[in-house]
């Protein structure tokens, strides 16, 4: 762990990165650049992306190369998700894609400090390991999965932590949608700070 986190910012390791509709939450159906950062001690066990846990199975790739494929989409949006990309200095890479007009928005766990500038921070808290206190004040999206039905009242747990214009989403976890989504319908029309976020991209087939 120690290794990967004192990695530089000129490298990265990369599980994937792709051209996109974002699905989720507040920037939903926007055309965005996904870069998947590897590596992530988190644990969640209804993640969709374990094989992205383990950053020594992928490769490490130049930022510069990174923004250059960003930039060709022109869409002018990247979402920096993993994985937990807060594990690692982003300072190179955000600083990169904004220098060249891209908005840069980042998925997290909130679990560790984050190094870099960005435009939105969806802070995406898990029961596995708990947020540091500052992903409270970066949070402009908090995005709580629900899969469990005590989750309902640990979402308002970190609802009161956020920040009054902070947008606020419950999304059923993938697997568990037919059984959580009408208790979520029920929930958001109870509790109207709330809003419900899908996984759309999951509907439309795309990655
Ligand atoms: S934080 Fe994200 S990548 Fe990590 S285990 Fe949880 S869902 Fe998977």
């Amino acid at each position: 762990m120690d290794s990967i986190q004192n990695k530089t910012g000129s490298r990265l390791p990369v599980m994937e990165q792709f051209y996109t509709i974002q699905g989720e939450g507040f920037h939903n159906g926007r055309p965005a650049y996904f870069i998947r950062i590897a590596g992530c001690d988190v644990g969640c066990v209804w993640c969709d992306v374990k094989e992205s846990w383990d950053a020594n199975e992928h490769k490490f790739e130049y930022v510069e190369s990174l923004v250059q494929k960003a930039k060709e989409t022109n869409c002018g949006f990247c979402v920096i998700t993993g994985g937990e990309p807060c594990m690692y200095d982003l300072n190179d890479l955000t600083t990169a894609l904004r220098n060249s007009g891209i908005e840069v928005a980042i998925e997290t766990s909130g679990c560790y400090t984050l190094q870099g500038k960005i435009d939105w921070y969806c802070f995406s808290p898990k029961k596995f390991k708990g947020p540091v206190e500052e992903a409270y004040s970066h949070a402009k999206e908090l995005k709580i999965v629900i899969s469990h039905p005590s989750d309902f009242k640990w979402a308002e747990t970190h609802a009161e932590k956020v920040s009054t214009d902070c947008r606020l989403y419950l999304q059923p976890e993938w697997s568990k949608q037919e059984r959580f989504l009408p208790e979520i319908i029920d929930y958001v029309k109870e509790h109207p700070k709330w809003k419900i976020s899908l996984q759309t991209h999951k509907f439309m087939d795309i990655p």
